[in-house]
């Protein structure tokens, strides 16, 4: 018996190993990850500059406290404010906690500056913003929030079409929380035009523009932030998965103004930002720049969507393909769960987005030849 609680359907294979692209259980079978454990391991497995990077600072000094000055913080807030062109860091986890922050910074910010009134966050259907009670209310899907209630007041759910979220406005909104590409929604990708379109209302309004780049954020869609494509800065931007290649850690950025409502004692982690999560995301954050990874992203990119493409084409039950950079979706006219179990048999890693779409969220670092191995067996999949 199992003394776990069952709050994960499992596939039954546990991994031992990890390399690059690869996974290996104890058989020594290799697996091809096209999850990155669900877009973290986003520089591959046991990358040696991350495993240097923590192993060094393992050795020298695991945790202090957010009581003392933690330099490589400072290092680390100096790469994300430069890249990301906002000003202050908040380092946590995760990517609900960094949701959180972000949350309670908004209404922070807007209660002290507008007043008590201004608290409510608007947050888009099909999105996912994290499982603890604020993050959960914030994302409104029934399959997530059953059983929970009572949700958290100061919420309200609008589809994703600019003159209804005018519409929805209220003199209470201080924020609208979204997604660049739903990614659990479906790899769903909210555009160019949109993000732009909710910066201007935004700005006319008076409320902040949340962003949370927990899925998309450094480097995924060719750029350290899917927000840069958009030509749009946020007011605060919330990050995790990637940030850390694994080592948990999470931090929201956000503009002067705002940030200056976080004063000392009125938010807080215990773990976040300490020197071993630090020293990983420092070492991310050089090697995404060092091994040139951007350029590569946009390269596979175009090239994963050229090959899916065929698929698309090929088979009258793939609808469509849609995504940014290396999160892609296949939208089939089917439920897409049996084929990411069929893959596995066949050595391959996928993920499912919503119910009818295969997710697939290969490290930063793939290759066109690991492409062309996934298109292999995914099309033995396929016809099994
Ligand atoms: C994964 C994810 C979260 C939640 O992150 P956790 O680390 O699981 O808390 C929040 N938002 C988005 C967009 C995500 O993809």
């Amino acid at each position: 018996m199992t003394h776990l609680m069952q709050t994960y359907g499992r596939f039954p294979v546990a991994f031992v190993k990890g390399e690059g692209i690869h996974l290996y259980d104890a058989d020594g079978r290799a697996y091809l990850d096209f999850t990155s454990g669900i877009a973290v391991t986003s520089l591959g497995h046991a990358h040696p500059n991350v495993t240097r990077a923590i192993a060094e600072q393992a050795a020298t000094l695991l945790h202090t406290s957010n009581l003392y000055e933690i330099p490589l913080q400072e290092q680390v807030a100096g790469k994300l404010t430069a890249l990301s062109g906002l000003d202050r860091a908040f380092f946590c986890n995760s990517g609900a906690e960094a949701n959180e922050a972000a949350i309670k910074l908004a209404r922070k910010y807007s209660t002290e500056t507008y007043g008590s009134h201004k608290y409510e966050i608007l947050t888009l259907h099909e999105s996912f913003h994290g499982r603890t009670m604020a993050t959960l209310t914030a994302t409104p899907r029934p399959k997530f929030q059953e059983g929970y209630a009572p949700l958290m007041p100061g919420f309200r759910y609008v589809e994703k079409d600019l003159d209804a979220i005018k519409a929805a406005l209220s003199d209470q909104t201080c924020a609208i929380l979204v997604e660049t590409v739903q990614g659990e929604g479906g790899v769903l990708p909210l555009g160019r035009e949109f993000l732009q379109g909710l910066r201007a209302l935004c700005d006319e309004k008076g409320i902040l523009l949340l962003i949370d780049e927990v899925q998309t954020g450094i480097g995924r869609t060719g750029t350290l932030f899917a927000f840069e494509q958009a030509g749009i800065l946020p007011d605060i931007v919330s990050l995790a998965k990637a940030l850390g290649n694994g080592v948990p850690v999470g931090a929201i950025l956000a503009k002067e103004h705002v940030a200056a409502a976080f004063t000392p004692g009125t938010h807080g982690s215990t773990f976040g930002g300490n020197p071993l999560a630090m020293a990983a995301a420092n070492a991310v954050l050089d090697t995404i720049a060092e091994e040139g990874l951007l350029e590569h992203v946009q390269q596979m990119a175009a090239y994963l969507e050229s090959r899916l493409d065929e698929l698309v084409a090929a088979h009258d039950f793939i609808l469509s393909q849609r995504g940014h950079g290396l999160i892609r979706g296949l939208l089939f006219d089917r439920p897409a769960g049996p084929l990411v179990s069929k893959c596995l048999e066949y050595g391959l890693l996928v993920l499912t987005a919503g119910e009818k779409t295969l997710r697939f969220l290969p490290p930063l670092t793939v290759t066109e030849a690991d492409i062309d191995l996934m298109m292999q067996l995914l099309q033995e999949a396929l016809a099994d």
